[in-house]
């Protein structure tokens, strides 16, 4: 593993604090993200783990305000980038943070890249929305971003098109367009699950390099915890639209609380162990349109489940220094005498 920084008592360049995003599905409102709340200090790397469907790249696309158009919603909370609340600002003032102080690079680069253009056009193109600086200057730039992201033949790819490249190679230029004009934030949103395994390890590095090089700070969503033991300082475990753990990564390594994030781990591959088959974790995230409305939304997965466990909402709560979950197993406010567990239980 990595040094991590883990200070905490910088100050942070984005809060999310509450946040409700909700879908319209057959006219009616429902939650994908449900009061989350976090914070990503200056150069930090937080990761955002979880299963599809949890709510990781709804909660990402609300911070961007790219949610679609008359469906998502942020419903209620805020995000605050660098002390202001840029969660109700107009278009036209986002478009100016969005490239050149947040960006965002997502799981499948030909979904970003336009097919019709050449990467050269397109990365020029980030550079003059932000920057009064000649269309000369900007190639010249595009080609150095391409060279900074280990493109070889930079000078010929930059005329080349995104059909013509790798996906490897794609997700490099992603990441040399949302680096080009410097950003505090990157969001990273699966960024290396499309890839192999020796490729992963590369963007992975990449990322890594760029972030010091930059002191810039990562948001990485990710379904890996793998990934995250790599790169992160920080992460954030979410199941069912809501935040369950919250620790730093060697914090969370070395101490899990939560019981899904006990199984995400022990769904981790490991080189020291001879396991045929790997740990899954059975049944679903809940849709939705099917959230418990009280209780935990992981009790009918969780191995450690109780009765009360389908009647109360946990919270989260800290359960360590710089490590907070919400579950029962750990919730001190039961009134003495009537927990639903003994003094220093744990996961099943
Ligand atoms: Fe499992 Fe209950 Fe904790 Fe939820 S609150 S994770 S169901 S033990």
């Amino acid at each position: 593993m990595s040094a991590k920084n883990t200070s905490f008592t910088q100050t942070p360049l984005l809060q999310v604090e509450n946040l409700q995003t909700g879908f319209k599905i057959d006219g009616d409102f429902f939650n994908a993200v449900e009061g989350v709340s976090f914070e990503v200090k200056r150069k930090q790397i937080v990761g955002v783990v979880g299963e599809s469907g949890c709510g990781k790249s709804v909660m990402s696309l609300s911070i961007m305000q790219l949610l679609p158009t008359g469906i998502g919603k942020i419903r209620g909370g805020e995000v605050k980038f660098e002390g202001e609340n840029i969660s109700k600002l107009s278009d036209k003032k986002m478009n100016n943070i969005r490239g050149k102080d947040i960006s965002m690079i997502f799981q499948e680069p030909m979904t970003s890249l336009n097919p019709v253009f050449t990467i050269g056009y397109q990365i020029e193109e980030v550079i003059l929305n932000h920057e009064k600086i000649s269309k000369k200057e900007a190639r010249l730039r595009s080609v150095s971003l391409l060279k900074s992201v280990g493109i070889p033949r930079a000078d010929k790819i930059v005329d080349e098109y995104p059909h013509q490249l790798s996906g490897g190679m794609r997700q490099r230029v992603m990441i040399a367009m949302a680096i080009a004009c410097q950003p505090k934030l990157l969001i990273a949103d699966e960024p290396t699950t499309a890839l192999d395994v020796t490729v992963q390890a590369q963007i992975l590095d990449l990322l890594k390099g760029i972030q010091e090089a930059n002191d810039m700070a990562i948001i990485l969503i990710t379904h890996d915890l793998g990934v995250v033991a790599e790169i992160c300082d920080e992460v954030l475990v979410m199941y069912a639209g809501k935040i369950v753990e919250k620790a730093t990564v060697d914090e969370l390594f070395n101490n899990p609380k939560h019981p899904y994030t006990d199984l995400l781990m022990k769904a981790i591959p490991r080189m020291d162990e001879d396991v045929e088959v790997l740990a899954t974790i059975d049944g679903l995230v809940p849709s939705v349109m099917n959230m418990p409305e009280v209780g935990c939304r992981f009790a009918n997965r969780c191995p450690s489940a109780m009765p009360e466990c389908l009647t109360v909402t946990p919270r989260l709560g800290e359960v360590a220094a710089h490590h907070e979950a919400a579950c029962l197993l750990y919730d001190e406010s039961w009134p003495e005498g009537t927990k639903p567990y003994r003094e220093g239980a744990s996961m099943a």
